[in-house]
Formats: structure tokens, C-alpha cells, sequence
């Protein structure tokens, strides 16, 4: 774990980020905010692109919580079986479409709160749904921006509520909107798990990890 990195390198870091793309966006398809849920509750624990091939064939058959009811949980099943966790996945996805058209009139609500009331919803979905669709900048931590906070000293943490606390607070607010994203496609792309690519890194001269790769 890298050490905490100053304000001015962390502002020099996202100034980057910022100009290589200054609209990052994420990679899971949606066609609407209810298909953006069902989307990231699919992908725990499963790749963007696995989800985007099980998702395109489900959301063309069902992109709302009363279509999502009348597919039934088999249903559901027959398109996402690709997916890890898949049945218990079903479940919940079934479960939340119940619960959003009794509760919430078939509307997707937007508070945390209410949003991890819903099955399969946890703090982690709950955030990149705030931050996706609503524009807060909520930042929800998954293995890539872990990877790169602890490596690079942006947000170092022992755990995911360590590292999405030290996001919050050593990112200066200009960039807390898009940070999620950044942090992530440069994880997902440059600072890969088991061999970063330091030679083509556009902050390898501001990174702390000590054991960069030619
Ligand atoms: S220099 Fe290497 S370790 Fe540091 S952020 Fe870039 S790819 Fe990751």
C-alpha cells in the first residue's frame, strides 16, 4: 500500500485524466434508469462485457419492473445463466421488480436509502447508480479503483470503506464527479492487475507504487 499522495500530485493526476477524456463514461448498457439498476446488480462479481451480452437480449424483452414481473424469474434466468451468481441474481431482480411497483409505483427511487432497500442492492450499486444517473458524486469502489488507490497513493485503504472515504476526501471536488470512471477505465485498461502497463501510464511520473513495470 502506497502512501497518501499530496493535494497538488492528486490534482495533477485527475488535470490528466481529466484532458485524455474529459466525459468518461461507463461501460454497462442501459437503455433507462431501471435497466441501469438491473445492470449493476448483474455485474457483482462479473465482467461489463458478460453482463452487456446477457443484458442486450433481457432489457430487449424486458426494460421495466412490470415487464421484468410478467418475464418471471425462469425468464430471467434463460438470459442471464452466463452470469456468475446467476439464480440468486434472478432472484433479486425478480424480487426488485416486485417491490418497485408496490412501493415505488413501478419508479426507480433515488436516495440510497431507498435504493438499498431493494434486493441485490448494496452501497456499491446504490453509488454508481447516484453517480451514473443522477450526476452525485458518489463513488462506489470496486476491485479496479481499490487496485489503483492503494497502488498509486491516490485513496490507499486496508478496505473498500477505507479507500471510497479517502476518494472523498483527497480528490478535490472539480473532479469528484467523473473520478469514478477514471479511476476505473485506467485501472481496468493501464493499471491492470498482474502486470501494470507503467511504460504507457499517463501518471507514471506522479504514481508512488514502488514497483513499476518497464
Ligand atoms: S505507473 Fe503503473 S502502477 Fe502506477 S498507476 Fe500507472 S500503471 Fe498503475
Amino acid at each position: 500500500m502506497a502512501k497518501q499522495l499530496c493535494y497538488t500530485v492528486i490534482h495533477e493526476i485527475f488535470s490528466r485524466f481529466q484532458a485524455a477524456a474529459p466525459e468518461p463514461k461507463g461501460e454497462l448498457e442501459h437503455v433507462n434508469l431501471f435497466t441501469l439498476v438491473v445492470a449493476v446488480a448483474l455485474s457483482a462479481q462479473a465482467t461489463d462485457v458478460g453482463v452487456n451480452k446477457a443484458t442486450r437480449g433481457l432489457f430487449a424483452v424486458a426494460d421495466t419492473p412490470e415487464a421484468m414481473l410478467a418475464l418471471g424469474e425462469e425468464g430471467v434466468i434463460a438470459h442471464i445463466k452466463t452470469i456468475g451468481l446467476y439464480r440468486n441474481k434472478a432472484k433479486n431482480v425478480i424480487a426488485m421488480s416486485r417491490i418497485l411497483v408496490d412501493r415505488f409505483a413501478g419508479q426507480v427511487p433515488s436516495s440510497r436509502a431507498a435504493l438499498q432497500s431493494l434486493p441485490g442492492v448494496g452501497r456499491k450499486t446504490a453509488n454508481v447508480v447516484l453517480n451514473m444517473w443522477f450526476g452525485l458524486p458518489a463513488q462506489a469502489v470496486d476491485t479496479h479503483i481499490f487496485r489503483l488507490g492503494n497502488r498509486s497513493g491516490i485513496a490507499p485503504g486496508r478496505d473498500v470503506a477505507t479507500v471510497e472515504r479517502a476518494v472523498e476526501d483527497n480528490i478535490p471536488a472539480e473532479f469528484q464527479l467523473h473520478a469514478h470512471h477514471w479511476m476505473i477505465l485506467h485501472g481496468r485498461y493501464v493499471c491492470l492487475a498482474r502486470k501494470p502497463r507503467c511504460a504507457v501510464c499517463l501518471i507514471r511520473d506522479l504514481c508512488a507504487y514502488e514497483e513499476k513495470n518497464e
